[in-house]
């Protein structure tokens, strides 16, 4: 059986990724920071294993991969999803509001890709998958440190693309567009709208759009796909 550990997946697109690895035959952990409740629902729900942990501490990151692996018996996929965003001029941040944003998104992956990435070249496969940012390609105005976040895990990506091929792991990023989750709770229904009527398809993404990509990206039908920045965001960063 195919086994996955995604990170951030107690809300948002990580539950839907959860739900949708688990209904397609996988075994899967997740980690969440606060969100206890949901988190426990999710797992009655799924049967994937809910574990806390704050992913921007790496001894906690550690101790995460090394209770997930041991419950999978070993992992073949890993979601680094978990991520937080700080909307606001750049000069009005604080050096918690910065170490924040990039540690969540950015220095969390190489926590978790440097704890599991033994296990992966040990079996000579795995699959890493990055969630990005269409921030990340092309930048926003007052989300500068989650737009360098996210471009970080564009780079990411591609370098261990490279340094991981030679192992039988690929190494993909994805890049969603505006999606439906919490995180877009500082939007207005109006500037919501706005941003589904500048999406070429006409609406906002669903955290299921999302999820089917990571299913698509992490099945055998896509074994020679890797370093690749895939956008799900119906065409807006075009
Ligand atoms: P969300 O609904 O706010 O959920 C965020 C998830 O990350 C939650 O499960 C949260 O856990 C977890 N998390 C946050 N900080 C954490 C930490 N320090 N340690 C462990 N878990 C932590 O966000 P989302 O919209 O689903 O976003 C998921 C990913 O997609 C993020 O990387 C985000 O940047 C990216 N993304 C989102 C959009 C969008 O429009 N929504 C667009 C592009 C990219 P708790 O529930 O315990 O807090």
């Amino acid at each position: 059986m195919k086994t996955a550990l995604v990170t951030g997946g107690s809300r948002g697109i990580g539950a839907a990724i959860v739900r949708a690895l688990t209904a397609k035959g996988w075994q899967v952990a997740f980690c969440y920071r606060s969100s206890h409740e949901a988190a426990q629902q999710l797992s009655q729900e799924t049967g994937a294993l809910a574990i806390p942990c704050d992913v921007t501490d790496s001894e906690q990151v550690r101790a995460m991969v090394t209770e997930a692996a041991r419950r999978l018996s070993h992992i073949d996929l890993l979601v680094n999803n978990a991520g937080v965003a700080w909307q606001g001029l750049l000069t009005d941040m604080t050096d918690d509001d910065w170490r924040s944003v990039l540690d969540t998104s950015l220095s969390a992956a190489f926590y978790t890709c440097r704890a599991v990435i033994p296990g992966m070249v040990s079996r000579r496969a795995g699959r890493i998958i990055n969630i990005s940012s269409i921030w990340g390609r092309v930048g926003a105005s007052c989300e500068a440190a989650y737009s360098a976040a996210k471009a970080g895990l564009i780079g990411l990506s591609k370098a261990l693309a490279k340094e991981l091929g030679p192992s039988g792991i690929t190494v993909n990023c994805l890049c969603p567009g505006v999606i439906r989750t919490d995180m877009l709770a500082c939007y207005t229904p109006e500037d919501l709208a706005a941003l589904a009527d500048e999406t070429p398809l006409c609406r906002l993404g669903t955290p299921e759009d999302v999820a089917a990509t990571v299913c698509w990206l992490a099945g055998d039908e896509a074994g020679f796909i890797t370093g690749q920045v895939i956008g799900v965001d119906g065409g807006f960063g075009q």
